[in-house]
């Protein structure tokens, strides 16, 4: 089997897993991978829990349609991060309860939106800065997500959901799953007095586990 097939089988296992554990509902979310003559995606309106490996989509270096299903409309803010994520090959999007009700919150920090709960939520997604609510389709979406990328892997979408890279495709979509829960956390921890971790704490996984 070709890499590029046993990736497709990847994203369809991934897609599937994080369908029946409840990271995305209908056609909701989706997953890109960067491959040597551009890059794949999930189709539009297809559903993360089924996905067919051949069925998904091809596009070349300038997000041009090549082969598969069309791309999912959302291609669009793969293509913005992955043009300043040089290091990172997958992208993972998802509409994931938790975080989308985070990013519904008033009264934010934009730059960094959820404290450093857990040693595992600062290795693997670290900063998330918040991107300003822009409609679906938006162009001005795909130039805030541009610009926030250079800086972060992981940024969340104002009233919309996370959008976050990883070297690879299980490490974006671990990244994902361990943003998602760390959002539940912080909901669960909301209006309690919480010991996050510390500064000192952080430079100290950041000297450790360099991203
Ligand atoms: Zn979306």
């Amino acid at each position: 089997m070709s890499t590029e097939s046993k990736l497709r089988e990847k994203m369809a296992l991934h897609g599937h897993s994080l369908f029946e554990r409840g990271y995305g509902c209908g056609s909701s979310g989706n997953i890109s991978a960067r491959i040597d003559d551009g890059f794949l995606i999930t189709p539009t309106n297809s559903c993360m829990g089924r996905l067919d490996p051949a069925r998904i989509a091809k596009l070349d270096h300038n997000g041009n349609h090549l082969s598969g299903d069309p791309p999912s409309k959302e291609a669009f803010l793969h293509l913005a991060m992955y043009g300043e994520r040089t290091r990172e090959t997958s992208i993972v999007h998802l509409h994931s309860t938790y975080s989308v009700a985070v990013s519904c919150l008033a009264g934010l920090n934009t730059d960094d939106v959820l404290p450093p709960i857990t040693a595992y939520y600062v290795m693997r997604v670290g900063r998330l800065p918040l991107v300003p609510y822009y409609a679906p389709g938006d162009g001005q979406l795909a130039e805030a997500v541009r610009k926030l990328a250079s800086k972060s892997r992981a940024m969340l979408l104002a009233n919309h959901g996370p959008v976050i890279a990883g070297k690879n495709l299980d490490g974006a979509v671990y990244a994902a799953e361990e943003l998602e829960e760390t959002a539940k956390l912080y909901l669960l921890l909301n209006g309690r007095d919480t010991s996050f971790l510390t500064a000192e704490h952080v430079r100290d996984l950041h000297a450790r586990f360099p991203s």
